[in-house]
């Protein structure tokens, strides 16, 4: 299913980043910051020293797949088998899209670990009939998946699930270039303190016009990329990298610690580029 495939990765990313070639986005959403304690009660990791990722399996039992795991996430990409669309039904099935059309009201969060935005939106991915509901995106700089060795400056993971909590990520990678308008919003609004969150109302978001399709994108079975590290993890990563001006992308790695887990062994997995046939 080429087209729908195209289809859900334009819509999925538009809609992921908020606002993208929405005419009508307002300039000055309300604002009202808050703080809470994500991190209450929970296990203290991050990416530096004993805390770090070489040492989370150490940190918790809960941890444990993040060492012994044989589908880990992140990857290098560059060891994929090239399939038309025609043929992912292969690793995914059917894939398509359904989504309201705008995000009214948005939550920002850094919560230490990345900054995390949560869009009152309804989008889902379909993935061979089963409904995948867009959760969160957060960011990772630099970027967790490689090509060919080479990491970007950003990265985001657009997380998606099912009602039985499977999950199904859309990462997309960002390089230095076009300035996007549609990250405004976030960039203007970027909650510095460690736990501050920003809560923003009256967005006019909208999420029909498309991005430039991306016709390629590597798609594989993996996990989350900080613990618990549980796999299973549907991962679509988009080939191509989009474009941030340099500032955007300054403005949000400022606020991130070196988030970008080291890559993890492919192992047996299928990892595939799939190409969308005209
Ligand atoms: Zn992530």
């Amino acid at each position: 299913m080429p087209t729908d495939v195209r289809h859900w990765l334009a819509t999925a990313a538009c809609a992921a980043v908020v606002g993208c070639g929405a005419p009508d986005a307002p300039e000055a959403p309300e604002e009202d910051a808050v703080h809470h304690d994500e991190t209450h009660g929970a296990v203290h990791w991050g990416y530096e020293d004993a805390d770090g990722p070489e040492h989370w399996a150490d940190l918790s039992p809960e941890f444990s797949v993040c060492a012994s795991g044989r589908a880990q996430s992140p990857i290098d990409l560059s060891a994929a088998t090239s399939v038309s669309g025609a043929q992912i039904d292969r690793l995914v099935g059917e894939v398509v899209v359904s989504a309201d059309q705008r995000a009214e009201v948005m939550d920002i969060v850094n919560n230490t670990h990345t900054i995390q935005v949560t869009p009152d939106v309804d989008v889902a991915i379909v993935i061979d009939g089963v409904r995948f509901a867009l959760a969160q995106y957060h960011f990772h700089a630099p970027s967790e998946h490689a090509i060919a060795g080479k990491r970007y400056p950003l990265e985001a993971h657009f997380v998606t699930s099912n009602a039985d909590g499977e999950l199904a990520v859309l990462g997309v990678l960002y390089e230095a270039g076009e300035h996007e308008p549609g990250f405004d919003v976030i960039v203007s609004n970027l909650p510095r303190g460690e736990g501050e969150e920003r809560h923003l109302e009256n967005l006019e978001v909208g999420i029909e016009e498309l991005r430039p399709l991306q016709r390629t994108f590597y798609a594989y079975s993996g996990s989350l990329t900080t613990p618990p590290c549980s796999e299973g993890v549907r991962w679509f990563v988009f080939a191509e990298p989009e474009q941030l001006s340099s500032e955007q992308l300054d403005a949000i790695a400022a606020l991130l610690p070196d988030n970008a887990r080291p890559l993890q062994p492919l192992n047996e997995r299928e990892l595939l580029l799939v190409t969308s046939e005209e």
